[in-house]
């Protein structure tokens, strides 16, 4: 399923922090900052934190959503996209998501927020890589004044309208989590459109330290308390070095893409993909949906084939939230993450795919 392809300079790297005197929060952090920064990258003004978590939630904070409101999240993600929310002391919402894509569904936040008074936020998430509708939320955001924040988790990569992610107006959460495509380990980092809010968010992420005023006498004011999310310069060297190699590694994902699209075409599994031409999967996962999903998963897993379910539905799990979401429970039924990382060989995806179409014939 994973396999973390970790570059042989980040040894360098890693020694150049570690007999540098100086292994916290620091330049290396920073220079990963200044990189990441690239449109091709994650663009913006990226702030580095120690999980895609932390990320979610210092964008919840830095966007000002209320304490007490509501946020609305789609049913098919991690627990992290709901439980941010809740640490934020607001209650959860589950929008129900579309069978074709796995994102959220459009008309079932309308509906949410045609009913439900206290909405702050919405919460998207970009489902194994395939671009939710950016410019339909940012409609949404408009006409009923909520926050959109972007869980990019799986979304490094991927192009909406043809368009790089950090083209969204949106404040973008991305994880750097070993099975993530960008794999440092532990790590994330959150992207705002404008300078102030990532600042702000600079000073949040280290307990809400700001180090402008210090002098002598005074190490650090703290105008604003802030949470422990701060990446170091270890972390920062490794991700680095992942970057050097991150658009080759994102070819070789898109190209396996490419090639189950291809092989699976006209079978009857069903493949679960953009919305529009112009959207495109960083090929994070590559989701299927299938009749009789435990018989075909045993199959394959004794055909030395593993896969994964992309994701329980979030109704299943006490985060206090009680809307009904029957295509999310269906899909997570139907659903397998067939294998894909950039170490797998073209003939290892045409033998997933051979033994595929024999588990559904
Ligand atoms: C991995 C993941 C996260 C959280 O990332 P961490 O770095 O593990 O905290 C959030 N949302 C989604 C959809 C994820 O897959």
């Amino acid at each position: 399923m994973y396999r973390p392809q970790v570059e042989t300079s980040s040894l360098d790297r890693l020694r150049g922090v570690l007999e540098s005197g100086w292994i916290g929060l620091g330049p290396v952090t920073e220079q990963f900052e200044q990189e990441l920064a690239n449109s091709d990258m994650v663009g913006k003004y990226p702030v580095a934190v120690n999980s895609g978590t932390a990320a979610l939630h210092l964008a919840l904070v830095v966007a000002n959503v209320p304490k007490g409101s509501a946020i609305i999240v789609p049913a098919n993600t991690f627990v992290s996209t709901a439980s941010v929310a809740l640490q934020h002391q607001c209650r959860v919402i589950l929008a129900d998501i579309e069978r074709a894509t796995g994102n959220i569904d459009m008309a079932s936040v309308r509906e949410i927020l045609d009913t439900e008074p206290d909405v702050s936020a919405v919460i998207a998430v970009h489902y194994s890589g395939i671009p939710c509708d950016i410019a339909g939320l940012n409609e949404l955001s408009k006409e009923y004044g909520v926050t959109v924040v972007e869980d990019c988790a799986h979304a490094i990569g991927s192009r909406w309208q043809g368009r790089p992610m950090s083209e969204s107006p949106h404040i973008q959460a991305y994880s750097f989590h070993a099975t993530k495509s960008l794999a440092v380990g532990e790590g994330g980092c959150v992207t705002f459109p404008d300078a102030v809010s990532a600042e702000r968010a600079k000073r949040l992420r280290r307990l809400g330290i700001d180090m402008g005023a210090r002098s002598w006498g005074n190490p650090y004011d703290i105008p604003e308390l802030g949470f422990k999310y701060n990446m170091g310069d270890i972390a920062a060297a490794v991700g680095l070095a992942q970057l050097e190699a991150l658009q080759d590694k994102l070819r070789k994902r898109r190209s396996i893409v490419r090639r189950y699209r291809e092989r699976l075409a006209g079978s009857p599994v069903e493949l679960v993909r953009e919305a529009d031409d112009s959207d495109r999967s960083g090929g994070f996962a590559v989701p299927v949906l299938v009749k009789d999903r435990e018989r075909v998963r045993i199959e394959l897993d004794s055909a030395g084939i593993e896969s994964e379910i992309y994701f329980r539905p979030l109704g299943d799990f006490p985060l206090g939230a009680t809307r009904h979401t029957p295509v999310a429970e269906r899909f997570s039924r139907d659903v397998i993450c067939l294998p894909i990382h950039p170490l797998l060989s073209l003939d290892e995806i045409d033998y997933v795919c051979d033994r595929l179409g024999e588990c559904v014939a």
